[in-house]
């Protein structure tokens, strides 16, 4: 795999040696601890209380400092390291569930998996042994997969979720809107809910056209059942605006920022105020 990637590896000198310094490190830096999770709230645009919060990477990489998932998933994924990180992830989180759950911190924690995982054919067993080990219930997950990658191999994706659902885990569709999906394809996807992608939240206020897709795209999502999800609101503005759209979700730093389960904890009791 290594060799694969070499031959991969795109950009200039300086970048290159940038991702090789990020993918020959990951097995250490999975050993040593480099990789956490951060958790993001989302919260009902009804009454703004926190219903499931995201679980976000983070890598504090020995030399590069903090590297965004944003940089280094693509390498992982191009790297074929990614089924790895996906299950450190599922462990995090499943194993931090079980602690909040014993001190009385019911939350569903979504995490962010790769086409490839749905793909692979032993996604569902995997989350089940890690459910049943930790003793949490898989209503206290979802699953959140990117759309742009969801058709490389539709018929498989579709049978992976739909054993997800049927063990009660949720799943959603990441930034709705950015692949080349059709909505007529995206009805064959038992998907519970869509997060509408963040490119379309900034020229709301500025491009009535951008206005146009918005309201649309949810009216096109809530007519297949799907929850609605806006994530990236940053502004007060913003906000206002998604008001009356039938959002279900939102999510952003105008409500809150990525933070550490501690600060999770600790900000607890303000997230389940209205
Ligand atoms: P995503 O799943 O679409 O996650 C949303 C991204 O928007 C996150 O960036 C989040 O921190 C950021 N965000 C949230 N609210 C705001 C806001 O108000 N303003 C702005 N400017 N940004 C906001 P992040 O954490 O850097 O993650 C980037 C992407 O990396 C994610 O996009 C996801 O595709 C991927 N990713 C993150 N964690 C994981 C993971 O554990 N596994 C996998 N496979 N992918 C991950
Ligand atoms: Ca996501
Ligand atoms: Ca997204
Ligand atoms: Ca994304």
């Amino acid at each position: 795999d290594k060799y694969f990637f070499a031959s991969y590896v795109k950009g200039d000198d300086v970048s290159q040696h940038r991702q090789l310094s990020i993918i020959n490190r990951l097995p250490k830096a999975l050993a040593l601890g480099e990789l956490y999770m951060v958790y993001q709230p989302k919260l009902t645009l009804s009454d703004g209380r926190c219903v499931q919060v995201e679980a976000l990477m983070r890598w504090e990489h020995h030399q590069l400092g903090v590297l965004s998932p944003a940089e280094f998933i693509p390498l992982v994924e191009c790297a074929g390291m990614i089924k790895v990180v996906s299950q450190w992830a599922l462990d995090q989180v499943i194993s931090q569930q079980a602690k909040w759950k014993q001190s009385g911190l019911h939350l569903q924690v979504a995490v962010n998996l790769s086409t490839q995982d749905l793909i692979s054919g032993t996604l569902c067993d995997d989350i089940q042994a890690k459910l049943h080990r930790h003793k949490v219930d898989a209503s206290a997950l979802s699953i959140e997969i990117t759309e742009s990658t969801l058709m490389d191999d539709m018929e498989t994706a579709v049978q992976t979720i739909k054993r997800l659902k049927q063990v009660g885990v949720d799943v959603a569709i990441d930034d709705f809107g950015t692949g080349h999906s059709s909505l007529a394809y995206l009805k064959n996807f038992p998907v519970d809910e869509v997060k509408i992608d963040k490119a379309f939240i900034d020229d709301l206020l500025v491009d009535s056209r951008a206005l146009h897709i918005m309201k649309c795209s949810i009216e096109l999502a809530k007519g297949l059942a799907f929850k609605v999800t806006v994530e990236g609101v940053e502004t007060e503005e913003i906000y206002l605006a998604l008001t009356n759209m039938g959002v279900d979700k939102i999510q952003g730093d105008l409500f809150a920022k990525p933070m550490s389960a501690k600060e999770l904890e600790e900000s607890w009791g303000l997230l389940q105020q209205s």
